[in-house]
């Protein structure tokens, strides 16, 4: 850190968490730097964000469409390709916090490179945890690194914790919003559309886990999350659907204290604050309006409506090969459905199907992760109901 300033690479800085990111260094640019950002396919906004913010290293992690990119002949922009233009910028000296921000399995390599190189983790690719869990948490342990949350309920677990001490947590409660299913019968989810599927009630962000929450596999994604992030056995661990979006998780003391994290759905303020840890800033994020009655329920999960939750407490429990498999065969299995291969309610299905045949190996290292990740992929491709 030089002169007061976080020096941060965004990578997947044209997703959703990435532009929010973008919005959270305009509020608190006297706070932040940007050294680098990655983008994918949307060029034209890589481009647009380059230039507002003139970072160091600009990564197109699309090899193939890196001679699609263009800068200004005048931009002092170095730009990148690949994977390993990501991993360039993450271990450069000057980056002092990486906000990992690409959607998917394809997430993890530069994660892992960067807390291999020391620096401080800004986690909102929870797919990193659910493939890798035990292996990323060790590496960051050996490396002194820290690996802040991002994912709102994780963010929210993370500053109720500071409640109380690690052995005084009797359990954690995330919350879910239920999707925009949350009513429907069992016979209307086997007929929901895509486009219904990417309406989400109350937070907005990126297809791959808009249909993740509709099917819940989100939260399922998140207890995997939860239990390598926070080292919590799965017996310490529920769910709670909270339609508003409002409470973002609980932590409950043996005492029986339940600390609660509230505040409007809108993730520039779990981003920020872990880039703000251990401080507070002030920032953009809406503020709670408790001039007006509003509604918080609770009610519990329905697991056989949304059975993607008891896949993520089977995986938590498991561990091993596991949360590779379950993580790409959903990958999968959603891209399956956006391109009208997969009904909605086989999404869960085939997971489930392709989980049940996997050798399951209790202590896979990496490169067998990222093969068991090919294989079930592969296996989606040929599932048939
Ligand atoms: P998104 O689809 O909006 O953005 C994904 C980003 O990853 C884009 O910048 C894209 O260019 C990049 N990307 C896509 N494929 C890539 C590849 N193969 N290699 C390198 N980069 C690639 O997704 P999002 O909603 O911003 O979600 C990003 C991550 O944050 C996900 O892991 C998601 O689960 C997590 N998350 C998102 C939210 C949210 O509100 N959006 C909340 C909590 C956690
Ligand atoms: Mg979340």
């Amino acid at each position: 850190m030089t002169s007061g300033l976080t020096n941060i690479a965004i990578l997947g800085s044209t997703g959703s968490i990435g532009c929010s990111t973008l919005d959270v260094v305009r509020a608190c640019g006297d706070r932040l730097n940007v050294i680098g950002l990655t983008g994918h396919s949307n060029l034209e906004l890589l481009a647009r964000q380059a230039t507002e913010f003139a970072p160091a290293v600009v990564v197109v992690s699309d090899d193939q469409r890196r001679s699609q990119f263009q800068l200004p002949s005048d931009a002092a922009t170095a730009v990148l390709a690949g994977q390993d233009g990501i991993v360039d910028l993450v271990t450069r000296d000057d980056v002092d916090v990486v906000v990992s921000a690409i959607v998917g399995s394809a997430g993890l390599r530069g994660t892992w490179a960067a807390i291999d190189a020391g620096k401080t983790i800004a986690l909102a690719n929870k797919e990193t945890l659910v493939m890798a869990g035990p292996q990323v948490m060790q590496l960051a342990g050996d490396r002194g690194v820290s690996v802040l949350p991002v994912d709102s309920e994780h963010s929210a677990i993370f500053q109720a914790m500071q409640g109380g001490r690690p052995s005084e947590v009797e359990r954690i409660i995330l919350t879910a919003s239920g999707g925009p299913f949350r009513n429907h019968s069992l016979d209307q989810l086997a007929d929901v559309t895509v486009q219904e599927a990417l309406a989400h009630p109350t937070w907005e962000m990126g297809p791959k886990i808009t249909v993740d929450s509709a099917t819940m596999m989100n939260k399922a994604l998140e207890i995997i999350e939860a239990r390598w992030l926070f080292g919590l056995s799965i017996d310490k661990i529920d769910v709670v659907v909270h339609p508003q979006s409002i409470v973002h998780s609980m932590v409950e003391f043996c005492d029986g204290s339940v600390l609660a994290q509230m505040s409007p759905p809108d993730m520039k303020l779990p981003i920020q604050y872990a880039l703000s840890y251990p401080r507070r800033w002030q920032g953009t994020a809406q503020r709670l309006d408790l001039t007006r009655a509003f509604e918080c329920e609770f009610i519990p999960p329905d697991y056989e409506r949304f059975p993607a939750l008891l896949l993520g407490r089977e995986v938590a429990e498991r561990g091993g090969s596991c949360g590779a498999v379950l993580n790409a065969a959903n990958e999968s299995a959603v891209a399956g459905f956006l391109d009208g291969r997969l009904k909605f309610t086989q999404i869960v299905s085939a997971c489930r199907d392709v989980l049940n045949n996997h050798d399951y190996d209790p202590n896979p290292d990496l490169e067998q992760l990222i093969g068991l990740d090919r294989w079930a992929r592969e296996e989606i491709l040929r599932w048939k109901p």
